[in-house]
């Protein structure tokens, strides 16, 4: 990935889709500098945390109603620094004012005491914070991604500091100014992240990221014991059965589950498996689709559907994907593809399974479609692989469909869509084998952010209990 442009000390963030165009400026954050916002954050949180709930929440709900007021002008910066189309960038900013005000709902009875006071004594069981959380997080979408982070962490009475991706530093950056809170921002790249990581006033670690960066970041986190919150990329397969239709409406909506930011989606539809006996009716449902629903070109633009992708170094790695198999070209591109780090969409009909399109994430706009003749092997092949965050089943008969869901080894299925379905806030982000480690996301990711510390008074020993001290306990260890 290429380093932001700029003078020392300075990320000056280009537009992806017009490279000729600083998006913004931010200063980058010295490791001194690192380590007096960690102290000032850690102050602030006992300051913090001492407010009650009520009034937090409060200064949470104003921040909701700051970033809505703003979200408009938030959305535009937003495509203009990540190359997202302006329309995705809306639904970012929406997603995090909606997702900001749910922890405030729920955030009572998450971080209430439990109580438990019976014939076997008194228990307490409270919920405390941990003290300055580091947010560490990826560019591609940074605001829902600092909004996981920032939202449960100080309303549960932590400090956070985030170290937002030098790819997109600007938008996030706005938004955390907005809350009156303990909440500061760091810039810089895998220094500056190790600078915040590696403090000794961080008490907790939230990273969203790359395998690569995460891989760092625990070790950093672990040789402190600090506990940290892992959540890692993917290499989602759709599998459609023999039964599933390519209706317009279904193909449609597939299309857009892998080209949506170019592809630069941790759960973006990545590899496409069908029955080889439908593939040739597939791949002509799939080229129709994409006429009518992708459209590349400049983010800002009207009916654009897809951007560019985030860096030359980005650009240059999916030019390199888009070989093996039968390459089909996607979609329309209305602009200058000159102006940006534009990539033209490919579908890529029968690769090399064994390709680096198929075992990793792309994270690109070129996508792998296999046939296959035998459900087992189907199965195992999308099994395959350490990265286990996403995965969609597409079938005419739902069941059927549950039935080789409950068999993927992946954190969050769908069936008959595949990510942009406006997720339930009822269920957390899933993650297995590499990909999560922790949860974002619904009620665990509020409990991601508290400590659980209990009060115990045994009955035999509370007050009139009448039973001397050094007495037998109603609890023994089991
Ligand atoms: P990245 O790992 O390069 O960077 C993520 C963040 O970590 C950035 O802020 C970066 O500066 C920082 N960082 C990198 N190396 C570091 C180090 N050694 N020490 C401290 N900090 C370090 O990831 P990216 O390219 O920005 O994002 C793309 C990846 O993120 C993809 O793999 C994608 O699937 C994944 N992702 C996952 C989710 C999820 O919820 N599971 C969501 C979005 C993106």
């Amino acid at each position: 990935m290429s380093a932001p442009i700029g003078g020392a000390g300075v990320i000056a963030r280009e537009n992806p889709a017009r490279t000729a165009e600083i998006a913004g400026v931010v200063a980058e954050t010295p490791a001194e500098a690192v380590d007096a916002i960690v102290r000032e954050a850690d102050a602030g949180q006992r300051k913090w945390a001492a407010r009650e709930l009520p009034e937090r929440l409060a200064v949470l709900s104003r921040a909701a109603t700051s970033i809505e007021e703003s979200a408009a002008e938030l959305a535009t910066l937003l495509a203009r620094e990540s190359g997202k189309v302006v329309g995705d960038c809306r639904g970012e900013i929406g997603f995090a004012v909606r997702y900001l005000r749910w922890v405030v709902e729920h955030a009572p009875a998450a971080y209430a005491d439990r109580i438990v006071d019976d014939e076997l004594g008194r228990i307490v069981e409270q919920r405390k914070p941990y003290g300055v959380v580091a947010a560490v997080t990826p560019w591609n979408a940074p605001v829902i991604l600092g909004m996981l982070k920032i939202a449960p962490a100080l309303a549960a009475g932590n400090a956070v500091v985030v170290k937002p991706s030098p790819l997109a530093p600007l938008t996030i950056s706005r938004v955390v100014a907005l809350f009156e809170a303990p909440a500061r921002v760091v810039h810089g790249g895998a220094g500056t992240g190790a600078a915040l990581v590696g403090h000794d006033l961080v008490r907790k670690v939230a990273f969203t990221g790359g395998a690569d960066g995460g891989r760092a970041v625990a070790a950093l986190a672990g040789d402190r014991l600090t506990p940290t919150v892992l959540e890692l990329g993917g290499n989602d397969p759709a599998v459609f059965l023999d039964d599933a239709p390519f209706t317009d409406e279904a193909m449609d909506r597939l299309v857009m589950a892998s080209f949506a930011t170019s592809g630069q989606v941790c759960m973006a539809a990545k590899r496409l498996y069908v029955p080889s006996s439908r593939l040739d009716g597939f791949v002509e449902a799939y080229l129709a689709a994409a006429d009518r629903v992708l459209v590349t070109g400049d983010p800002l633009a009207d009916g654009v559907t897809m951007g560019p992708v985030i860096s030359a170094a980005a650009q240059r790695a999916a030019e390199t994907l888009r070989a093996g198999g039968v390459v089909h070209d996607l979609g329309r591109f209305e602009g200058d593809p000159e102006s940006g780090y534009f990539v033209r969409p490919a579908l890529v009909a029968g690769p090399d399974p064994g390709s680096p399109l198929v075992v990793a994430e792309q994270f690109a706009p070129v996508v792998p479609v296999l046939g296959y003749d035998d459900e087992e092997a189907v199965l195992d092949a999308a099994n395959a692989g350490e990265l286990g965050l996403g995965a969609s089943v597409w079938s005419a008969d739902e069941e059927r469909a549950f039935a080789f869901a409950r068999r993927f080894e992946a954190g969050f299925t769908f069936v008959n869509t595949h990510n942009r379905t406006g997720m339930s806030l009822r269920a957390p982000f899933g993650g297995v084998k590499r990909s999560g480690w922790g949860r974002e996301y619904a009620h665990e990711g509020l409990a991601e952010y508290v400590q659980t510390c209990v009060i115990h008074a045994p009955a035999a020993f509370r007050p009139g209990a009448g039973v001397a001290a050094g007495g037998p306990s109603a609890y023994p260890p089991g």
